[in-house]
Order: C-alpha cells, then sequence, then structure tokens
C-alpha cells in the first residue's frame, strides 16, 4: 500500500512517512492508492460473529500499513491503545428509538471521540521511532479537545515530548484541567496571552522555521494526518455490524474539520454499504451550505455550545474534493487556490448533483441544540453532550424520508461540557469514575506571552535534546 497527494505533485510514499510527516510536501494530503476491499461477510467469516473490536480494528487497518509492521505487531498496539478505554467493546451501540441508533464514541481516557484516533497514533508514532532509534518533538495547538488527547496519547513515552499551546483563559475548566493536570516529564502546556488562533499561528512559524523545527525534530498530530482518518474507519464498520446483519445503515456525525465522517466516507469506498451521509453543522454552517449549493464560502466563526465544531475551514474536506474530482490533484489545487484568494470555491453543477445523491446535511443553532438535549434526557433519560445534540436533532429531521437505520455518533461524553448540558437539562452530568477527582488535581503549566522567539526559547530550554 503506498500515498499520494490530493495536490498530485509529491512523489508515492509509505505508511511510515505519512505517519511521520502529516502533510506532504506539496500542501496536499495524503490518501491511499486505493481503497482495500472488504464485506461484512468476509469480515465476519474471519473474525468469528461475536468478534472484539480489537479484532476488527486490526483486520480493517492492517491493509494501510502492511508496508511498516508485521500484522502481530499491529495486533499488540492496537490491544494497547484500546486497554485505556472504559467501556468493554470500546464504541457501545444504544438504540434510542425506532430506526435510530447512537455510537457513542466517548469513552477514551479525555471523553471525546479523538481518543480513538489518537490512542493508537500515539502507539503507532512510538513503534515507528523506536524502531529507527528516533525522536520527535510534538508541537500542537489546541481550543481544548484535541489538546487533552494528544497529551493522553503521548505521555510518559521514551521516544517523543509534546507541547501543547492553549489560548490562556480561553478554554473550559474541564478541558484545561484535562491538560494541565497530567503529570509527566515529557508532556509541557503553554498557556499562551492571546487566542486559539494566535497559538495556531505560533505553531505555523515555528514550523516554517527550518532551523528551528529540524534542532527539534518537529512533528504534529492535527486531524490532517491520515493515519487518524484511518483509525477512525474501524468505528464505522463496527457500528453497522451492531446494528445491522447485512442492509445498509446511515451515518449522521457532528462534523467540524471533516475527519471523522470523511472517515466514514473511507468506510463505505472498502465496500461498507452505507445509503446517506449526512452531515451535522451548528451555526458555523460552511459544511450545510456546501453540501446544499456546491458553494463553499468562507465567513467568521461564531463562538457556540459545540465549540469543537466552531471551525471556518473543513480541513479534512480536501479528501472529499479529490475523490469529486476523479482523484485529479490539479484540479483540487485550483480550487484550493481559488478558496485563498476569493474565499469561495465551487464544484458545479454535474458535481453537485452527484454529491448529493449520497450526501444530506442540515445545521442547528444554539437554541435547538439545548431543547435537543432537554428533550432526550426528558422522554429516554439519556444525557448527551451539545455536539452530540447538533447530531441527533440532524439525524432526527431525517427520520421520515429514509429507510434504513439511522446511527448518529455521540463525539464526546456529557461531562465534557457541564455547563451546556446542565443549562439545558438541569442535571448535572457526574465525571466517570476515572477522572471523578480532576477537580482536585494539581496543575502544571506555563503562560507565555503570543511571541514566537520567547515559546521558542521554552521549549529549546525544556527539550531533552
Ligand atoms: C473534534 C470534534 C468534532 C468534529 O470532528 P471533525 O472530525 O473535526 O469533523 C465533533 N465533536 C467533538 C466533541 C469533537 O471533539
Amino acid at each position: 500500500m503506498r500515498y499520494i497527494s490530493t495536490r498530485g505533485k509529491s512523489p508515492e510514499v509509505t505508511f511510515k512517512e505519512v505517519l511521520l510527516s502529516g502533510l506532504a510536501p506539496d500542501g496536499g494530503l495524503y490518501l491511499p492508492t486505493s481503497w482495500p476491499q472488504f464485506s461484512v461477510d468476509q469480515l465476519k467469516g474471519i473474525l468469528g460473529d461475536d468478534h472484539s473490536y480489537k479484532d476488527l480494528a486490526t483486520e480493517i487497518i492492517w491493509p494501510f500499513v502492511e508496508s511498516s509492521m508485521e500484522k502481530h505487531d499491529l495486533g499488540r498496539l492496537v490491544e494497547r491503545a484500546y486497554d485505556s478505554f472504559s467501556a468493554d467493546n470500546i464504541v457501545p451501540l444504544k438504540h434510542i428509538h425506532s430506526k435510530l441508533w447512537i455510537a457513542e464514541l466517548f469513552h477514551g481516557p479525555t471523553l471525546a471521540f479523538k481518543d480513538i484516533a489518537l490512542q493508537l497514533v500515539g502507539e503507532l508514532f512510538e513503534f515507528q521511532l523506536q524502531n529507527d532509534s528516533e525522536k520527535i518533538t510534538i508541537v500542537g495547538a489546541t481550543s481544548g479537545d484535541t489538546g487533552s488527547a494528544a497529551i493522553e496519547a503521548c505521555r510518559d513515552r521514551e521516544a517523543m515530548e509534546i507541547f501543547i499551546l492553549h489560548p490562556y483563559g480561553r478554554t473550559s475548566e474541564v478541558q484545561r484541567r484535562q491538560m494541565t493536570s497530567v503529570r509527566s516529564a515529557n508532556v509541557f502546556n503553554i498557556a499562551i496571552e492571546g487566542t486559539f488562533d494566535d497559538c495556531q499561528d505560533l505553531v505555523k512559524a515555528m514550523f516554517a522555521d527550518v532551523k528551528f523545527s529540524n534542532r527539534i525534530n518537529m512533528s504534529a498530530v492535527n486531524s490532517i494526518n491520515w493515519a487518524r482518518v484511518m483509525a477512525q474507519i474501524v468505528y464505522y464498520w463496527w457500528a453497522s455490524m451492531q446494528v445491522t446483519d447485512s442492509g445498509p445503515v446511515n451515518f449522521c456525525v457532528p462534523s467540524g474539520n471533516f475527519g471523522n465522517i470523511f472517515a466514514g466516507h473511507s468506510a463505505h469506498k472498502m465496500g461498507l454499504p452505507v445509503d446517506k451521509f449526512i452531515v451535522a453543522s451548528n451555526t458555523n454552517d460552511v459544511l450545510d451550505r456546501f453540501f446544499r449549493s456546491g458553494e463553499m464560502e468562507l465567513r467568521d466563526v461564531k463562538p457556540t455550545f459545540s465549540p469543537s465544531m466552531d471551525i471556518q475551514i473543513s480541513s479534512n474536506f480536501e479528501r472529499l474534493l479529490f475523490e469529486v474530482y476523479g482523484r485529479n490533484g490539479s484540479l483540487v489545487e485550483k480550487a484550493f487556490r481559488e478558496l485563498r484568494t476569493d474565499l469561495s470555491l465551487s464544484v458545479g453543477e454535474e458535481n453537485l448533483l452527484e454529491i448529493q445523491g449520497k450526501w444530506l446535511s442540515r445545521k442547528v443553532n444554539d437554541q435547538e441544540t439545548l431543547e435537543t438535549i432537554s428533550k432526550i434526557a426528558d422522554e429516554f433519560d439519556y444525557l448527551i453532550d451539545p455536539h452530540t445534540a447538533v447530531g441527533l436533532k440532524t439525524a432526527e429531521s431525517y427520520m421520515s424520508e429514509l429507510d434504513a437505520p439511522i446511527i448518529s455518533l455521540a463525539t464526546a461524553h456529557p461531562s465534557k461540557f457541564p455547563n451546556a448540558v446542565e443549562h439545558a437539562s438541569g442535571i448535572t452530568p457526574s465525571l466517570p469514575q476515572q477522572l471523578s477527582d480532576l477537580f482536585e488535581r494539581e496543575e502544571s503549566y506555563e503562560i507565555l506571552p503570543n511571541d514566537e522567539q520567547v515559546v521558542k526559547a521554552y521549549i529549546l530550554e525544556h527539550s531533552r535534546r
């Protein structure tokens, strides 16, 4: 298995290069040259009817990584990655009513679906680096969820150090504590006196300084890394196989950077029968507007109750565009050049009709988000977080026009966003047992000005190499 760039101007590479580099040299995102094929019957034949999530993950991921490791190595990494999950079967399915199901993706150490990808990516990084006796420094910016999931994935690992920049005073207390209370010699939290965009600009500037980034062997774990999408493909197969033996299902996904739902699309390309993909947006509705009009038009980001979806540019959307354009990298490059200069891109009528055959969308505002949390709590005695609510509201609005079951993805545990959940339902969601003492734990972080030189000096001083 080799990988190509969505911009078509980089050489084909192996999984190891994809994992460690993230972005392709031509600025594109990596995708496999072809999609490995599976069927539900074939997987059941190999694994038996009551297989575990881990066994399924090893089977599905194997063709993507076979150039870089043995299958038993992968099995061991998968085993370790998901040992930290509090649900035995990793992703439990919950039946809500009639055709509507929820896949709970939030049983990892930081209570958001990002753990499912990052726990495995941490293992893959360590495996690859130890094999080559290399060391890397991961530097990332976060507005909340990604930072804690990345820290949990990298903590206590020999081959890496991780520096996470978050905007000082601008993350929720749960999110901050999940990052700053981790006691590990290779984890460094930096609170920047600025916004999330300032943090992201600092990371970009440090990457662009080749002398600095080479000196610390700088790397990233952001959501454009193919390995993250790859790990997420598994639960689309898993969820579908839990809900039905044969027929197709629909998936509804609260979306921001488009990485999660693109993993679903990848599962479909690999042979999983899916009728429709339903994209759920909050009021930052760039994706909903695209799936309705065929035009992607950038606007300012407004804060909502579902902050992990407060996004203007959905980076993984580039992967879908590459498929829509028949894997023509020059067309993708041209489209993104337009998006940069004109703040909009358009795919044209014919492409739009084809896209709409598979993709539906809807946007959900803050008011509807709170109403959905409250209604689901009242009617089904089940607490959901605001992101999950955006998804469920969207799924319910398509119930009458779709025949097959709808699986709506629950992307965070309600206790990760206690204020919105309490405001909506009157119930304070309690933290799961492994985090119940989060508010008593000691925190450690460094407050630094929004100044590239100061941040670089801090990283050099604290880095072990
Ligand atoms: C990151 C995140 C999302 C958005 O997922 P994408 O892959 O960026 O589309 C949705 N919900 C939660 C809770 C998240 O942390």
